[in-house]
């Protein structure tokens, strides 16, 4: 019995370990680790507070059924979490974040001050600083079928890229994000994307 409990614990011991030396997936990605994003495409849904459809000229006629919601739907070569950061933040005066994705250029994760992209004013407005997100979501919400990284990215040197392969691939991912917004509007809710 207690020779049984010991082997048991020892198992999970193991696990744990080897856990540790494996890959540890996030939450909204397969393939990034919280200290180590992957350098591939993700999509991204975020739920948006109703009042945007009074506030703002959001694109959805008539009412809301109150068991829909409003979503924005996107997609990025920045981790999940980062580019939510980049949505949501308060902006200092220098307008520039601390990224540490891998974009391709930053395999290391070291920090890189970039410059917060345009505002989503369904997102954040800027005018009155007006914050419409509410959570984030991977793009498998509502058992929709898609997971991250959305699109691989080909190495360069692997022999599978060519020229115009980083467009296709960024093309691809745009098309991931329109597929995920359609399926999200045909099952009623309010949705957005670029
Ligand atoms: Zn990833
Ligand atoms: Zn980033």
């Amino acid at each position: 019995m207690f020779v049984d409990l010991l082997h048991n614990i020892c198992i999970l011991l193991l696990r744990r370990y080897r856990n540790k030396g494996n890959h540890m997936s996030t939450k909204y990605c397969n393939s990034c680790e919280d200290d180590a994003t992957c350098p591939n495409f993700h999509a991204y849904i975020i739920e948006l507070d109703r009042s945007v459809l009074d506030e703002t000229n959001f694109p959805y006629e008539g009412e809301l059924p109150l068991d829909k919601k409003v979503f924005y739907v996107g997609q990025t070569n920045h981790s999940v979490e980062c580019r939510y950061f980049q949505h949501t933040a308060h902006r200092s005066e220098d307008n520039q974040y601390d990224c540490t994705c891998n974009l391709g250029v930053n395999p290391n994760n070291k920090i890189v001050r970039r410059s917060f992209p345009k505002r989503v004013t369904y997102v954040n407005r800027k005018r009155d600083n007006m914050l419409f997100a509410k959570e984030l979501f991977a793009p498998n919400l509502f058992n929709l079928n898609y997971n991250n990284p959305t699109v691989i990215k080909a190495l360069p040197g692997s022999g599978l890229t060519y020229i115009g392969s980083a467009k296709d691939e960024s093309k691809k991912s745009e098309e991931i994000e329109t597929a995920i917004g359609e399926q999200l509007r045909s099952m009623g809710h309010a949705v957005y994307w670029n």
